[in-house]
Protein backbone atom coordinates (compact mmCIF):
# COMPACT_ATOMS: atom_id res chain seq x y z
CA UNK A 1 0.00 0.00 0.00
CA UNK A 2 2.68 2.10 1.07
CA UNK A 3 4.72 1.95 -1.91
CA UNK A 4 2.10 2.05 -3.99
CA UNK A 5 0.88 5.38 -2.25
CA UNK A 6 4.67 6.56 -3.26
CA UNK A 7 4.42 5.83 -7.01
CA UNK A 8 0.86 7.96 -7.50
CA UNK A 9 2.58 10.75 -5.49
CA UNK A 10 5.60 11.20 -7.93
CA UNK A 11 2.92 11.23 -10.67
CA UNK A 12 0.33 13.73 -9.41
CA UNK A 13 3.54 16.01 -8.23
CA UNK A 14 5.03 15.47 -11.97
CA UNK A 15 1.57 15.67 -13.80
CA UNK A 16 -0.33 19.02 -11.71
CA UNK A 17 2.85 20.25 -9.80
CA UNK A 18 0.48 19.95 -7.13
CA UNK A 19 3.06 18.27 -4.67
CA UNK A 20 2.86 15.12 -2.62
CA UNK A 21 -0.64 14.34 -0.54
CA UNK A 22 -0.85 16.51 2.10
CA UNK A 23 -2.87 14.18 3.70
CA UNK A 24 -2.93 10.44 3.56
CA UNK A 25 -5.11 8.15 5.56
CA UNK A 26 -3.72 4.21 5.42
CA UNK A 27 -6.80 1.48 6.13
CA UNK A 28 -6.28 -1.71 6.19
CA UNK A 29 -7.74 -2.42 2.52
CA UNK A 30 -7.44 1.11 1.18
CA UNK A 31 -5.80 4.49 1.18
CA UNK A 32 -6.92 7.77 1.03
CA UNK A 33 -4.69 10.22 -0.26
CA UNK A 34 -5.95 14.16 -0.50
CA UNK A 35 -4.23 16.92 -3.68
CA UNK A 36 -4.76 20.68 -3.41
CA UNK A 37 -6.14 20.93 -7.56
CA UNK A 38 -7.86 23.84 -9.00
CA UNK A 39 -10.45 21.27 -10.78
CA UNK A 40 -11.38 17.50 -10.47
CA UNK A 41 -9.42 15.09 -11.97
CA UNK A 42 -11.20 13.66 -15.29
CA UNK A 43 -12.70 9.85 -15.25
CA UNK A 44 -10.10 9.68 -17.81
CA UNK A 45 -7.41 11.06 -16.05
CA UNK A 46 -8.03 9.14 -12.96
CA UNK A 47 -7.82 5.98 -15.49
CA UNK A 48 -4.31 7.46 -17.13
CA UNK A 49 -2.96 7.41 -13.41
CA UNK A 50 -3.98 3.61 -12.40
CA UNK A 51 -2.50 2.81 -16.01
CA UNK A 52 -0.14 4.39 -15.00
CA UNK A 53 0.79 2.68 -11.65
CA UNK A 54 0.33 -0.73 -12.94
CA UNK A 55 2.76 0.16 -15.37
CA UNK A 56 5.52 0.93 -12.52
CA UNK A 57 4.19 -2.11 -11.26
CA UNK A 58 4.30 -4.56 -14.28
CA UNK A 59 7.63 -3.42 -14.91
CA UNK A 60 8.88 -4.56 -11.83
CA UNK A 61 11.15 -1.98 -10.65
CA UNK A 62 13.50 -2.34 -7.60
CA UNK A 63 12.40 0.11 -4.33
CA UNK A 64 15.93 0.88 -2.70
CA UNK A 65 16.97 3.56 -0.39
CA UNK A 66 19.76 6.47 0.26
CA UNK A 67 20.79 7.77 3.19
CA UNK A 68 22.34 11.50 3.03
CA UNK A 69 22.53 14.20 4.97
CA UNK A 70 20.07 17.07 5.97
CA UNK A 71 21.99 19.28 4.10
CA UNK A 72 22.43 17.63 1.04
CA UNK A 73 18.73 16.47 0.58
CA UNK A 74 17.84 20.08 1.41
CA UNK A 75 18.56 20.68 -1.85
CA UNK A 76 16.74 18.24 -3.40
CA UNK A 77 13.58 17.80 -1.66
CA UNK A 78 10.75 19.66 0.44
CA UNK A 79 12.25 19.16 4.13
CA UNK A 80 8.87 21.06 5.54
CA UNK A 81 7.71 18.03 6.73
CA UNK A 82 10.56 16.96 8.78
CA UNK A 83 10.20 16.43 12.50
CA UNK A 84 12.38 18.87 14.15
CA UNK A 85 14.24 16.38 16.21
CA UNK A 86 15.16 14.26 12.96
CA UNK A 87 18.41 13.08 12.94
CA UNK A 88 21.20 14.54 10.66
CA UNK A 89 21.39 11.66 8.54
CA UNK A 90 17.83 11.06 6.68
CA UNK A 91 16.63 8.52 4.18
CA UNK A 92 15.99 8.65 0.59
CA UNK A 93 13.31 6.09 -0.79
CA UNK A 94 13.41 5.55 -4.91
CA UNK A 95 11.01 3.31 -6.89
CA UNK A 96 13.64 2.63 -9.63
CA UNK A 97 13.82 5.94 -11.49
CA UNK A 98 9.80 6.79 -10.94
CA UNK A 99 10.11 8.57 -7.72
CA UNK A 100 12.28 9.71 -5.02
CA UNK A 101 11.76 11.34 -1.66
CA UNK A 102 12.82 10.99 1.93
CA UNK A 103 10.48 8.48 3.82
CA UNK A 104 10.95 6.22 7.01
CA UNK A 105 8.27 3.82 6.08
CA UNK A 106 8.59 -0.16 4.71
CA UNK A 107 8.28 -0.87 1.65
CA UNK A 108 8.18 -3.66 -0.75
CA UNK A 109 11.93 -4.95 -2.56
CA UNK A 110 10.45 -4.53 -6.19
CA UNK A 111 7.31 -3.11 -7.57
CA UNK A 112 5.88 -6.36 -8.60
CA UNK A 113 5.26 -7.00 -4.83
CA UNK A 114 2.17 -4.38 -4.92
CA UNK A 115 -0.25 -6.29 -6.76
CA UNK A 116 -2.79 -4.69 -8.74
CA UNK A 117 -3.39 -0.88 -8.34
CA UNK A 118 -7.16 0.20 -8.62
CA UNK A 119 -9.11 3.55 -7.93
CA UNK A 120 -11.45 2.62 -5.69
CA UNK A 121 -13.21 6.00 -5.74
CA UNK A 122 -12.24 10.02 -5.75
CA UNK A 123 -14.06 12.99 -5.22
CA UNK A 124 -13.71 16.80 -5.18
CA UNK A 125 -14.82 19.01 -2.58
CA UNK A 126 -13.54 22.43 -1.60
CA UNK A 127 -9.96 22.29 -3.86
CA UNK A 128 -9.54 18.94 -2.49
CA UNK A 129 -9.62 16.13 -4.70
CA UNK A 130 -9.23 12.90 -2.87
CA UNK A 131 -8.24 9.32 -4.77
CA UNK A 132 -9.11 6.13 -2.78
CA UNK A 133 -7.00 3.04 -3.91
CA UNK A 134 -6.95 -0.37 -3.22
CA UNK A 135 -4.49 -3.54 -4.11
CA UNK A 136 -6.02 -6.53 -5.73
CA UNK A 137 -3.66 -9.56 -5.62
CA UNK A 138 -2.61 -11.08 -8.62
ZN1 LIG B 1 7.79 5.42 2.00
Amino acid sequence: MHTAEHIVNGEMARRYGCGRAFSAHVEKKKTKLDYHLDSPLSAEELASIEDYVNGVIQADVEVSEEFTTQEEAMARFDLSRLPDNASDTVRVVHVGEYDQCLCAGKHVGRTSEIGRFRISSSRYQDGVQRIVFKLDQN
